[in-house]
């Protein structure tokens, strides 16, 4: 029951708007499994339901074989959401070293109820390294309104490998950034991928952004959100 599972989900919003419709899909952990397809066919949604953000009206989803709320609070589960969503008060180093400093002991806690290994997350010297590889250095004790949007992203992105989770969840993070940065960041994250054998579920609207990096294209279609494909890009399936 390792990885991440879903199994019949569906998620309606209030306004009635089914945004996925009975979602089967099995990651192996390990596996970076791009998913694609049209705006609002519910990446973002599947997304946010394996972070544990909002809850499916029907079906499973476990991460690890247990529930995203689990998994996150024992740090398995690092996300880099659409807009980067750093704290206001607190400088660039302050920030990505923030999930170290935060409830320390009630992850171990929650990770030693839920059966879990909970993960230890980078120091403050390798998170600097991070950073600079990330072309961060001169920003480390800045903050974030001092930051352009372009930066902000890179520092969200920097929290999310510092976490060193088991599930990396990232949406578009790199859609905002310029070709330079994109390439370094995407070099950063399969070194990340192969180190730690992360299992990484990526959402971008670049097919070949999702071909280059994954060895899995899931592909969805709207209305209702669902999957109609999944293509493994090593081992093309037959199909028929
Ligand atoms: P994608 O990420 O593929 O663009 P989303 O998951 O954002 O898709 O959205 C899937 C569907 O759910 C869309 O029709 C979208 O408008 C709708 N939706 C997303 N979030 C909400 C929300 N908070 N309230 C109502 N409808 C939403
Ligand atoms: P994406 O489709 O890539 O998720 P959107 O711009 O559609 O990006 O969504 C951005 C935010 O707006 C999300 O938090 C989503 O939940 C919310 N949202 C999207 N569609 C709707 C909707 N129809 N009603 C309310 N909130 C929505």
């Amino acid at each position: 029951n390792a990885g991440v599972r879903l199994h019949g989900v569906r998620k309606t919003y209030g306004d009635g708007t089914v945004a996925l419709d009975d979602v089967s899909l099995s990651v192996p952990p390990g596996r970076f499994v791009s998913l694609i397809g049209p705006s609002g066919c519910g990446k973002s949604t599947l997304l946010r339901l394996v972070a544990g953000l909002e809850a499916q009206d029907h079906g499973q989803v476990s991460v690890h074989g247990v529930s995203p709320e689990d998994a996150c609070a024992a740090k398995l589960i690092g996300l880099v959401p659409q807009t980067p969503a750093l704290l206001p008060w607190l400088d660039v180093l302050r920030n990505v070293t923030l999930p170290r400093r935060m409830n320390r002991r009630a992850a171990a806690r929650r990770a030693e109820i839920a059966g879990v290994e909970a993960r230890a997350v980078l120091q403050e010297p390798d998170m600097l390294s991070l950073l600079a590889r990330a072309g961060l250095a001169e920003a480390v004790h800045r903050l974030p309104s001092q930051l352009s949007g372009g930066m902000q992203q890179r520092v969200a992105i920097v929290r999310a490998f510092g976490l060193r989770p088991d599930v990396l969840l990232m949406d578009e993070p790199f859609s905002a950034l310029d070709e330079f940065t994109r390439e370094a960041l995407q070099e950063q994250l399969l070194d990340l991928w192969d180190e730690l054998q992360t299992t990484v579920l990526f959402v971008t609207h670049s097919i070949q952004e999702a071909v280059r990096l994954s060895d899995t294209v899931v592909v969805m279609a709207p209305d209702p959100g669902r999957v109609v494909d999944v293509i493994d890009i090593d081992l093309p399936r037959p199909r028929g």
